[in-house]
């Protein structure tokens, strides 16, 4: 058997059977290649359409939809779930992990609600791009195997083509999930649920009892730190960061209304329903750290102690998030600028190229890629060092000069990409693929993206910002 059922033995209601719905001419749009080697997914692309429309279920497995709650926008939802996804089966990949393989816009679920359960081409394609470019950034990220159109229109504003996203992730529990048994007062489905991920995502996990909770509790938080280090690195802003997108494994899940930070502000937010900036790219440390209490929040139905003492405990894991954080903040930005030991000095030095770069409305990317260029030896024309900060480059230089040149650049190229998805050019690749079922812009661009530290390959067009004075805004994935 290839695939199994992962998820049947957690809870009773939490992942009920559901069929996806038949696609009328399901045909393959987007194939991502080397995922499907890497993981030797078995599904090959001959068979892909009929398979990841959902029009056929693999074999000795029954497809379902998870049940999970969520905060949105710090408001609870109880009852959210996949209303529009269904998990086709996982399998075990070459080194004996097991994988999910989700549909996403494979009709209505036992959640949808009043949704139709559908998914139109654009987010679709947004999805392939974004969650290929981020994992050759070197971001822990679900990933997308393929998008299949269905033939069949979606009713947005107008009609558009339909089409079904498959979704290949480590796992698909979310804080949301533990959220959902929480509130069903479900001990027993809550530690089913811990131990499927711990066996899943943190077999180091070695204590017992509220030990165990603490200690699972604590690698989330880890993960979650891990995670939001990642995207403050490279420059992406999440977007909707409800605890039903956070993931425990700690993977980027759900590019909805997510966009790359070009002019560098720690207030950017450019998805259109965040209009209190709670997910704003410098938000989403505290919003991380804000998702993992919630988790604690949940476990503690579970803690064995008398709850004042369950509480600390807890408590005293979540305490943790800022000192870890932190420490992981300084040695991000040590390794964006080449700072083999941190000082006390470079804190200042940081801010007052983080205050000039706001001012000056300076790209986030170019900026950073324009110092690391400007030490390599053949540097490339494309990113040269802003004027306004030319001032600040002497000192910077200054500071480095006594470092072994080779290493600091070594670790510089590594935390620096000279290319990221560009919002621009993603919403062309929409468009091309919108007006005319494919896109030569996205051929020529997969392999740019693919390679995004590589400083030579880039040509000027993916690399350029957005054009200021432009407002960019992106919306919810439906
Ligand atoms: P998201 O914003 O994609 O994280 O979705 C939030 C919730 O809304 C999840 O429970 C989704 O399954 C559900 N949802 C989003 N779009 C649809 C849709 N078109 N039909 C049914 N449910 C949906
Ligand atoms: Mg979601």
């Amino acid at each position: 058997m290839t695939f199994l059922n992962r998820y049947d033995d957690i809870s009773k209601e939490f992942a009920p059977v559901s069929k996806p719905r038949q696609s009328s001419a399901p045909s393959l749009l987007l194939w991502n290649e080397d995922l499907a080697k890497k993981l030797a997914i078995p599904v090959s692309q001959n068979g892909a359409s009929e398979l990841l429309s959902g029009n056929r279920t693999p074999l000795g497995v029954s497809p379902v939809a998870l049940a999970y709650s969520g905060h949105q926008f710090g408001h609870f939802n109880p009852t959210l779930g996949d209303g529009r996804a269904h998990l086709l089966g996982a399998f075990s990949d070459p080194q004996g992990q097991l994988v999910d393989i989700q549909l996403k816009g494979s009709g209505r679920t036992p959640f949808s609600r009043g949704g139709d359960g559908l998914c139109a081409l654009g987010p679709a394609v947004r999805e392939f791009v974004m969650s290929q470019a981020i994992a050759a950034l070197g971001v822990p990220t679900t990933h997308c195997l393929a998008v299949v159109t269905t033939g069949d229109s979606v009713f947005r504003e107008q009609a558009v083509a339909g089409a079904v996203v498959s979704r290949v992730a480590n796992s698909h529990i979310r804080v949301g999930s533990f959220q959902y048994l929480a509130l069903k007062d479900d001990k027993q489905g809550m530690q089913n649920l811990m131990e499927h991920a711990i066996t899943s995502h943190f077999p180091d996990i070695t204590e017992t009892g509220d030990a165990r909770v603490v200690a699972f509790l604590t690698a989330v938080c880890e993960k979650q730190i891990e995670l939001v280090i990642h995207w403050l690195r490279v420059g992406f802003i999440h977007g909707v960061m409800n605890t039903d997108n956070t993931l425990v494994s700690g993977d980027t899940i759900d590019y909805g209304p997510c966009a790359m930070l070009e002019a560098f502000d720690f207030n950017q937010v450019y998805s259109s329903i965040d209009r209190q900036g709670r997910y704003a790219f410098g938000n989403q440390p505290n919003i991380a750290n804000w998702n993992c209490a919630r988790l604690a929040e949940s476990l503690l139905t579970i803690m064995a102690s008398e709850e004042e003492a369950a509480l600390n405990m807890l408590t005293t894991a979540i305490g943790m998030f800022s000192d870890k954080f932190n420490q992981a903040y300084q040695a991000m930005w040590a390794s964006k600028l080449g700072i083999l030991e941190w000082d006390e000095s470079d804190s200042e030095l940081l801010s007052e190229l983080l205050v000039l770069m706001n001012e000056h409305k300076l790209d986030y990317t170019n900026t950073f890629a324009a110092l690391t260029n400007s030490l390599l030896a053949t540097p490339s024309d494309l990113f040269r060092v802003p004027e306004a900060i030319e001032g600040w480059h002497k000192k910077w230089q200054l500071r480095i000069a006594n470092s072994e040149l080779t290493e600091v650049t070594k670790i510089m190229r590594c935390a620096n990409p000279a290319v990221i998805p560009r919002n621009q050019l993603v919403e062309q690749v929409i468009e091309q693929f919108t007006e005319n079922g494919n896109s030569q812009l996205l051929t020529q661009w997969l392999d740019v993206l693919n390679n995004p530290y590589n400083y030579e390959q880039p040509s000027v067009e993916f690399v350029e910002p957005l054009s200021s004075g432009i407002n960019y805004h992106t919306f919810c994935g439906t």
